[in-house]
């Protein structure tokens, strides 16, 4: 299986221009990040956003700050969720969204697991996916957020020298908390993290 790009449209739109500024972006985890994390998460029907997300998004858009998942689905692999499963998802993600004038730019999803489909890149910790979101979109990733509830997720921040900030919840072991408290933030809520990775509060 390859490497999952959702949101094509928007690759093809920002490679078009010519002279490409390099900017910051945010890097959020999706499951019990930006979505409650059900796990496996196959029915579109059963999408409920986290509370405050998408006046957090908001306060990204505002500032040109392009907003891109990075999610681990090994469900895939798993086959505990086909294709169009993580695509129903991922669309109903983005009309809940959409209705508070919030959005996501871009997606990009691991297929794998390597109990499943063998070794990979891109499954988070990995970087590769990061690394295909930055040349897509041009992005500084120094600049960066990186934000999720575990720490996969803030990891990265590390490799690219941008802003790591893990936002804990019921999934997160104390452990990764610890960690994200010595190596990089840990916010209370999105909206607290994506203040933090702008630079917003101290
Ligand atoms: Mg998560
Ligand atoms: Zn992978």
């Amino acid at each position: 299986m390859q490497l999952g790009r959702a949101g094509a449209e928007q690759v093809s739109e920002s490679q078009s221009s010519p002279l490409r500024t390099l900017r910051p972006a945010l890097f959020l985890d999706r499951d019990g990040t930006i979505i409650r994390d059900t796990g496996y998460l196959r029915d579109p029907n059963a999408v409920e956003l986290m509370s405050g997300v998408a006046t957090a998004l908001r306060l990204a858009q505002q500032l040109h700050w392009p907003v891109i998942v990075i999610t681990n689905q090994s469900g895939l692999a798993r086959g505990l969720i086909k294709p169009a499963e993580y695509d129903a998802v991922r669309k109903r993600t983005g009309a809940l969204l959409a209705e508070f004038g919030a959005r996501i730019d871009a997606e990009y999803f691991c297929p794998h697991h390597p109990d499943f489909s063998g070794p990979c890149d891109c499954r988070k910790p990995g970087i590769a996916l990061y690394e295909q979101a930055i040349r897509d979109h041009a992005i500084d990733a120094a600049r960066s957020g990186f934000i999720g509830d575990r720490w996969r997720d803030v990891a990265p921040a590390l490799h690219f020298g941008g802003r790591g900030i893990l936002v804990p919840g019921p999934g997160t072991p104390l452990d990764e908390i610890n960690r994200a408290q010595a190596e990089c933030r840990v916010a209370p809520t999105l909206q607290a993290a994506i203040e933090a990775a702008i630079g917003r509060v101290a």
